[in-house]
């Protein structure tokens, strides 16, 4: 199993806990919503999972690589 997490930029509300937890993976664009850092390592699984469940707006999309189907995180 292997995940990928990316950003709903729709969704994100700017609440910064994803930069904060995980600022090599994360930043804020110029409209203060969350982006991936360009060129950044796919966190393991386990934190990818950990640091979608802790987005506020459940802005973090969490996709399964082989299916490309995206995870229920809840
Ligand atoms: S944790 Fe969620 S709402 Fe907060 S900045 Fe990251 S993607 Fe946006």
């Amino acid at each position: 199993m292997s995940y990928r997490i990316s950003v709903d930029s729709a969704v994100c509300m700017s609440s910064g806990k994803c930069v904060a937890d995980a600022p090599d993976v994360f930043r804020f664009d110029d409209d203060e919503i969350a982006e991936i850092v360009p060129g950044a390592t796919q966190p393991a699984d386990e934190r990818i999972l950990d640091l979608a469940r802790a987005c506020p707006a459940g802005a973090l999309v969490v996709t399964d690589v082989d299916s490309g189907e995206e995870i229920d995180v809840d």
